[in-house]
């Protein structure tokens, strides 16, 4: 293999090729754009995209793309070539700065929730300089953001850019007050760990509901799962060390930052971290660690499964979100130091943070909220669906003396006995971490752990940037008009604590009793997207986005609408998916098997009377109650089907999905895991679970 520094960065338009390639003077300007977030002028943009074309097609780029994030939460692309014809019949490679900085794509097939009618379908893409282009096969891809014409946000990154843009100007603005003059930015950082599962790619292609759906829709348990534990942290096998090896290299080429690789809970469930980064930067790179994870699996003849829970019975996949805010002068706001209550810097942004996870708890619920994270959250192998913190005891300790007055000193600290959890503390080193914990604050940064593993990582942190934004923005308008910085600082996290510190949670957030204590706390506990997803537009959180210039109010509507026709969508998909396997495999399969039963019962009794044939009578007997109720249950899931359509409105279309074609799924689904138990395997039609999960 090549020098690792050689090849790392190697088909990125990073810094370094910049201040190579490009005259003094314009990546000066460049630079600085990057840097104050100013647009970008029109010769400047001609120089750069003229400078990039030719480096691109160096590196064997023939095509390029404007590559955004729509509401789909996956990306898109639409590739034009560099060519340009000549007077004289030849063509010439050619790249001008407004084809860099502005694209046109026809937009009207991407969901808008009624931003845009199709007469003014066209969208149009803006290059996003903090992000840097790359070249993914013979395409030079550039990151942008992507708008209605009327300027109306139709995809998960602009949110995502004006989000850090508030945070970065409210946490300055808080910080001056605190004295610190020098700091003139502030950033978010985050370093997603993503969990996936890889499957046979032969195996893959039998069944119906991994093609359509990514998820097993049947499956009976296998008679091993993962309750030997040996699969966590286990041995990686070689075809999918080779996998992950490719993985790794052709990330690295793109600049990705990928560190850590790991089996997981489940069979054949892996798991990769990278090394943080900057917010925008660490959601591109997320879409392009998935992407890349799909394609270079097929390479391997397996296929990377994404969804949050494509076996029923083992654990699913999620994706953990370590969240901090760090200063341009390098200082992270949320490292507590050896001191921590003496870090009056550090304790008011983390009281903040307490704040802002208490009065939104329903936007954190709602930014993961989908139909594949239903399967998980609340599952004993996820964090429940109620919000809660995590702090661990010492810090615990800290925040209950400012708000109660006491002298807070090393040794009152040990001595003091004030784990106020009803529930048996989860941990008793605090060193050690509470991995129950939804929202753990673990060393010197939070890690968000209810995200999905599909999650496009933009809304999370849309919405964690812009909580904070406000509660720190709450803090300095306080602040400014102090006499006395110190003693407002603690007027300021007494008070905090005194109406937010339910949110504090250091106990097993997997136990049952913990339900009924967030209840008497008064938190909220959705259990379905379906019951979060309404709230995105209540009054309380549309001032919020309002306030921070994040979302309009139309946009917060048509985004809730989306994600609610999404959820309806995906269980529409999975219940005809389930019809049709059921329909064209399973009744025929199960008739099959009932009929060489029957004929060798016939069989042995055309030879002697008095042979045993009561096991083939019992088996046909079950087979065909069984396959008529499966028939019934398909029919009733039909009539269902059709019902949805008298629900035009899209939450009460996702209610009816989820109060009687979710239940209906799950009735069919059993019936057909009871036959699967009892037909001979040459007779099943699909592969098995333990096929499935032990295939590699
Ligand atoms: P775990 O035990 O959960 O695997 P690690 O300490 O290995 O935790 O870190 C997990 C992730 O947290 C990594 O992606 C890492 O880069 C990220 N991380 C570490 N520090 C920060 C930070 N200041 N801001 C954002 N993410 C961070
Ligand atoms: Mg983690």
């Amino acid at each position: 293999m090549e020098r690792l520094s050689k090849i790392f960065g190697s088909l990125v338009f990073n810094d370094n090729v910049m201040e190579e390639r490009l005259p003094r003077d314009i990546y000066l300007v460049l630079k600085n754009t990057i840097h104050q977030g100013k647009p970008l002028d029109i010769k400047i943009a001609n120089v750069v995209a003229n400078t990039m074309k030719d480096w691109a097609i160096e590196n064997g780029a023939t095509h390029f793309t404007h590559w955004f994030q729509p509401m789909t939460g996956i990306t898109a692309e639409k590739h034009d070539s560099f060519i340009s014809p000549t007077s004289d019949g030849n063509v010439i490679m050619e790249f001008s700065g407004k084809e860099l900085i502005k694209g046109e794509p026809d937009g009207s097939s991407f969901p808008s929730g009624g931003l845009r009618s199709t007469f003014e379908a066209r969208g149009y893409t803006v290059w996003d300089p903090t992000s840097y282009a790359f070249i993914r096969d013979t395409t030079l891809c550039i990151p942008t953001a992507f708008c209605s014409y009327s300027g109306q946000s139709l995809d998960k990154k602009t949110p995502l850019l004006k989000s850090m843009e508030a945070l970065d100007k409210t946490a300055v603005r808080l910080l001056n007050l605190l004295g610190y003059d020098d700091v003139t930015r502030v950033i978010t950082t985050v370093g997603p760990e993503q969990e996936y599962f890889l499957i046979d790619k032969k195996l893959f292609k039998k069944r119906m509901d991994l093609k359509f759906c990514q998820r097993t829709l049947f499956g009976a348990k296998p008679p091993k799962g993962q309750e030997m534990e040996d699969h966590y942290f286990g041995s990686i096998k070689p075809r999918v060390a080779e996998f992950m090896k490719e993985l790794d290299l052709e990330l690295w080429k793109l600049g990705v930052l990928s560190k850590t690789k790991h089996n997981e809970g489940a069979p054949s469930q892996h798991e990769l971290a990278p090394i943080f980064t900057v917010t925008n930067v660490a959601t591109d790179h997320n879409q392009i660690t998935m992407d890349l994870m799909k394609r270079i699996a097929d390479k391997h003849g397996l296929v990377c499964l994404l969804h949050e829970k494509p076996f029923a019975g083992v654990n699913g996949s999620g994706k953990h979100n370590n969240w901090s805010l760090s200063t341009n002068k390098g200082k992270n706001l949320l490292e507590p130091g050896k001191k921590p209550y003496e870090n009056k810097t550090f304790l008011l942004f983390f009281s903040a943070i307490i704040k802002a996870v208490d009065e939104y708890q329903d936007l954190l619920r709602l930014s993961v909220a989908s139909a594949g994270n239903d399967h998980r959250l609340g599952g004993n192998e996820a964090p429940p669906a109620i919000i809660s913190m995590f702090i661990g005891s010492d810090l615990k300790k800290i925040l209950r003396c400012i708000e109660n007055d006491l002298p807070y000193s090393e040794e009152l600290l040990n001595r003091m006995d004030i784990d106020v959890d009803v529930l048996p503390s989860f941990m008793k080193d605090t060193t050690d971490r509470n991995r129950t914990s939804p929202f753990a604050f673990t060393g010197n940064k939070f890690e968000f752990r209810m995200l999905g593993s599909t999650c496009n990582i933009a809304c999370p942190n849309t919405i964690l940037n812009t909580i904070a934004a406000n509660s720190l923005c709450e803090y300095a308008d306080i602040l400014e008009k102090s006499t006395n910085i110190d003693d407002t600082i603690f007027e300021i996290i007494k008070d905090t604590m005194k109406k937010h510190s339910r949110i504090i949670f250091n106990g097993n957030n997997y136990a049952q009793e913990w339900v009924i204590e967030a209840e008497r706390r008064g938190l909220s506990n959705f259990k379905t997207a379906v019951d979060v997803l309404p709230h995105y537009v209540d009054e309380q959180n549309i001032k919020l986005f309002e306030k921070f210039n994040i979302y309009t109010k139309e946009e917060v509507q048509s985004r809730c609408d989306i994600l609610l026709e999404q959820y309806s969508k995906t269980l529409n998909i999975e219940a005809l998916t389930m019809i049709d396997m059921a329909k064209k495999d399973i009744i025929p399969s199960v008739c099959a098997y009932s009929k060489s039963l029957t004929d060798t019962a016939l069989n042995k009794k055309s030879l002697s009377s008095d042979i045993d044939c009561s096991l083939e009578i019992s088996l046909v007997k079950k087979l065909s109650s069984l396959n008529a109720c499966l028939d019934i249950k398909i029919e009733k899931l039909n009539t269902s089907l059709l019902e949805s359509k008298n629900y035009p409105n899209p939450k009460e279309n996702a209610e009816f999905y989820r109060d009687n074609i979710k239940v209906q799924m799950q009735e069919l689904r059993a019936i057909a895991d009871e036959l699967e138990s009892i037909v001979g395997k040459e007779f099943w039609p699909f592969p098995t679970y333990a096929d499935l999960l032990f295939s590699i």
